[in-house]
């Protein structure tokens, strides 16, 4: 296997194809986010959007690659689809069994990698300051976001993680997949034990639906940093909860969009970009 071949920098030739496949893609800020990281680091390329059912998802994946996109960032529902497609898979894209990041090398292989996790943990650590270390968390949801971020939360030795999940026997399998990891157990929305939570991080998609699921009372103390994966320009229906709970900080996803963006950019093109001038621009917009 060999590095995917690069168009070069800005203003030499075609431009290099990537893009994002999900279903539904049309509020995805990827383009911009791919395009201003393309002119910082005078990368020639282009990127774009790809809504596919997931009955098309194979089909319509491989017909890409054979067209000349050299990779693709994946969305929900296709995570789980990606990592079944691809011929090989990073050891972090293994562990979650989800990929959101294809790179297609010139000898054919498709590469799955999974940067949601870094994405999560280099905002959470590094643009917001919160300390891992000996936290209790709660995550919301047993997709292909949670899978994608269990293993990097564990390695920063939790003290404790729940998986809650509307469909309770995936969050439990779930948890016995990364047990080995550390003190993580899964359980139904009901069933979430006190006493309140350093972080509680949600990956369900109820946000993208208006929704919020159903919690028990006492889930948030005064230090409780509160975490929706999902992203808009207003307050989630999570980040609302949260802030009536009195959260210490209610936060969208905009920053780990940012970061796993970066990593997939490092991953196609060799380069990771700087991410604060992204986070600077899109800040009067959220
Ligand atoms: P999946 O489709 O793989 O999983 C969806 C999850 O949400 C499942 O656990 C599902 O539960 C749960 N769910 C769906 N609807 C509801 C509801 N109404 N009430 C309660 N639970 C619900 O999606 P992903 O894991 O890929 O994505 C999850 C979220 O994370 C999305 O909002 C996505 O936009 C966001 N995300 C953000 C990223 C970022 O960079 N900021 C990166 C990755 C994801 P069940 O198993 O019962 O169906």
């Amino acid at each position: 296997m060999s590095w995917p071949q690069q168009g070069g920098a800005a203003g030499e030739g075609k431009p290099d194809q990537y893009g994002l496949v999900g279903h539904p893609v049309s509020h995805s800020w990827s383009p911009f986010i791919h395009g201003m990281f393309a002119q910082s680091t005078a990368q020639n390329l282009s990127y774009r959007l790809f809504d596919i059912a997931p009955q098309d998802f194979r089909r319509d994946i491989l017909q890409l690659f054979t067209g000349g996109v050299r990779g693709l960032n994946v969305t929900l529902p296709h995570k789980q689809a990606a990592a079944d497609l691809v011929n090989e898979l990073t050891p972090r894209a293994t562990r979650a069994q989800a990929v959101n990041t294809i790179a297609f090398f010139e000898d054919t292989t498709l590469l799955g990698d999974n940067t949601d996790g870094v994405g999560l943990t280099v905002d959470l650590e590094r643009n917001m300051k919160v300390a891992l270390a000996d936290k209790r968390v709660l995550m919301l949801g047993a997709g292909g976001a949670a899978r994608g971020v269990l293993g990097p939360l564990l390695e920063r030795e939790l003290r404790e993680v729940v998986i809650a999940n509307r469909t309770s026997h995936k969050a439990r399998s779930l948890a016995a997949e990364f047990a080995d990891l550390g003190t993580i157990s899964g359980c139904g929305f009901s069933e979430i034990g006190g006493p309140s939570y350093d972080l509680i991080i949600n990956a369900t998609s109820a946000s993208l639906h208006g929704a919020m699921p159903s919690l028990p009372d006492g889930l948030v103390g005064e230090q409780t940093v509160c975490y929706d994966m999902a992203y808009g320009r207003a307050q989630t229906p999570f980040t609302a909860w949260a802030t009536a709970q009195h959260a210490a900080r209610a936060c969208k996803g905009w920053g780990m969009l940012v970061e796993q963006a970066a990593e997939s950019f490092l991953l196609w093109r060799g380069i990771r970009p700087n991410t604060r001038p992204v986070l600077d621009a899109l800040a009067p917009h959220l």
